[in-house]
C-alpha cells in the first residue's frame, strides 16, 4: 500500500474524475432559440442604434450589471480584446508605464503593449499570489499610469490597499478578474473595484461562452470609450459627435447573439457552480493543510476564494528531493490536474530581447519609452522562486469531485510526501 506508484507500488487513484462540465440543455435551448431569429449578431460599427448590438447582447450585458453590481457591462468577443479596451479606455500615452503583475496570463501584460505603452512587472506576494504591495510601490516612476491588478486563482488582491496607493500617485486602476468571477472582497465582487475590469469566458473558465469576456465599470465615459474601441471606434466618432479622439481606433471585439445567449444562462448557473468549487477548494485545502510538506494558503479575512486553482507551496528545506520528483510521483498516483509552476511573463523572450513590433525594439525604443526598463531575471525573487523551485498548483476548475475523491487526493499527497519528508 505505501510502495509509490512510480517504483511500482498500486495508485491511489484508478480512474478518471469526470469533467467540470458547465454546458447543458438550458444553454442548447437557447442557442436554438437564437438561431431561429436568424439573427447572429446585429452590430453595424457606425453610429446608429446596432451600434450596441442586438437584444441578446444587450441583456447579456444588463443581467451582468446588475448580477455584478455594476452602472456598466461590455461585452467582448474574448478578455484578450476585454483588457485590450480597458487599457485604451484609460487614454494611455505611448511610453506611459504601467505595472503588472509576472503571474498572469500573457494577455494582460500584451494588452498594454497593443497601445504602445510599456509593462513594468512587479512582484507578487506570497499570501495571495498577486501584486505585492510594497514592490509595486517600488516600481512607480513619474511615467506610470496604472496598475494592472490580477486576481489570481481565484481570489481578489488587497483592493483597499492598492486603491488608497492608486490615488496617493493618481494612478487609474484596471483589474483582471479572470480567474474570480463571483469571489468577494470586503462584501464586493471581485473585479468590480477597480477603475474598469472584467472577465473571461472561455472555455476554462468558471462559466463560459466558449471564447468570450465581459468589461465591467462605473464609470459612463470609460464604458463609453471601452464600446468604441470595442466597434471600430474611428469609423464611429465623427458621426456620433464624440470629441476625445484619444485611442480612438477601433477594433472588432463584438461578441454575437449566440455567445450571448450561453453567457445569460451560464451566468444564471454562476451561484451554484461556484459552490460547488469552492466546496472542493475548501474541503482539499482543509485536508492538504494538514500534510508535512505542504503550505496551502490561509483564508484572508474579508476575501471569499472561487478556486479557479488551489495554489500549493511545497516546503523544499522538509522535503528531500526537488518538485519534479514530487510532481512526477503524485502523476504516478493518478493524479492528473497538478501544474508545475505558474509563469514569470517578464522572462518570455519577447521582453528579454525587447522585440514586439517589428525588428527594432518598438516599443522599448528612444522617444517612445521613457527610460531602460529591466526585466532581467531577479527582478521579481518571490514570483520567480516559487514558479522555478516551490510552487504547484491543483486545477480546480477541470474536474467535478465527490468527497471520496477528494479523499483519494489528500491520500495520494499524503502517500508522496511523507514518502519524501526529512
Ligand atoms: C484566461 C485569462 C485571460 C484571457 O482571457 P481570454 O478570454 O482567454 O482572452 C487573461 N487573464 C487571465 C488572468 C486569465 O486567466
Amino acid at each position: 500500500m505505501d510502495k509509490l506508484a512510480i517504483v511500482g507500488g498500486n495508485p491511489v487513484i484508478q480512474h478518471d474524475f469526470e469533467r467540470y462540465v458547465t454546458i447543458g440543455e438550458e444553454e442548447i435551448a437557447a442557442v436554438t432559440s437564437v438561431m431561429k431569429t436568424g439573427n447572429l449578431s446585429q452590430f453595424i460599427g457606425a453610429w446608429c442604434p446596432d451600434f450596441y448590438g442586438g437584444p441578446t447582447i444587450q441583456q447579456f450585458e444588463k443581467e451582468w450589471a446588475d448580477y455584478f453590481g455594476v452602472q456598466h457591462a461590455i461585452a467582448v468577443n474574448s478578455w484578450t480584446s476585454g483588457l485590450t479596451a480597458a487599457v485604451g479606455a484609460i487614454g494611455i500615452e505611448p511610453g506611459d508605464e504601467v505595472i503588472v503583475s509576472p503571474w498572469t496570463m500573457a494577455a494582460s501584460a500584451t494588452a498594454i503593449l497593443h497601445w504602445n505603452a510599456i509593462p513594468v512587472f512587479a512582484d507578487i506576494s506570497r499570501e495571495d499570489f498577486c501584486l505585492d504591495i510594497d514592490a509595486t510601490e517600488r516600481s512607480i516612476t513619474e511615467f506610470t499610469k496604472a496598475i494592472m491588478i490580477i486576481d489570481i486563482f481565484g481570489q481578489s488582491a488587497d483592493m483597499e490597499a492598492f486603491r488608497n496607493l492608486a490615488d496617493k500617485y493618481s494612478l487609474k486602476l484596471i483589474s483582471d478578474t479572470a480567474q474570480s468571477p463571483g469571489s468577494f472582497y470586503n462584501g464586493k465582487l471581485t473585479g468590480t473595484l477597480a477603475d474598469i475590469g472584467g472577465y473571461s469566458l472561455n472555455y476554462h473558465k468558471h462559466i463560459h461562452t466558449g471564447e468570450g469576456g465581459m468589461i465591467v465599470t462605473n464609470d459612463a465615459n470609460l464604458a463609453e470609450r471601452a464600446r468604441l474601441i470595442r466597434n471600430h471606434a474611428e469609423a464611429v466618432v465623427g458621426d456620433k459627435g464624440h470629441l476625445d479622439l484619444v485611442n480612438m481606433v477601433g477594433f472588432n471585439f463584438r461578441m454575437g447573439e449566440i455567445e450571448a445567449a450561453i453567457g445569460i444562462e451560464q451566468l444564471r448557473k454562476l451561484p451554484s457552480l461556484l459552490k460547488s468549487r469552492q466546496e472542493i477548494g475548501i474541503k482539499l485545502t482543509r485536508k492538504l493543510s494538514e500534510i508535512y510538506g505542504l503550505v496551502v494558503p490561509k483564508a484572508i479575512a474579508g476575501r471569499t476564494h472561487a478556486y479557479y486553482a488551489l495554489p500549493i507551496i511545497l516546503d523544499l528545506e522538509k522535503l528531500k528531493c526537488d518538485r519534479r520528483t514530487i510532481v512526477e510521483a503524485l502523476n504516478a498516483e493518478g493524479l492528473d490536474g497538478i501544474s508545475e509552476g505558474y509563469t514569470n511573463l517578464h522572462l518570455l523572450p519577447m521582453y528579454q530581447k525587447k522585440i514586439a513590433y517589428g525588428s527594432q525594439g518598438f516599443p522599448w525604443v528612444k522617444g517612445i519609452a521613457h527610460r531602460e526598463i529591466d526585466y532581467s531575471k531577479g527582478i521579481c525573487p518571490v514570483a520567480e522562486e516559487l514558479h522555478q523551485s516551490s510552487f504547484i498548483s491543483f486545477e480546480v476548475c477541470k474536474f467535478n469531485l465527490s468527497d471520496e475523491e477528494i479523499d483519494l487526493i489528500s491520500s495520494a499527497f499524503q502517500k508522496v510526501l511523507r514518502h519524501y519528508s526529512r
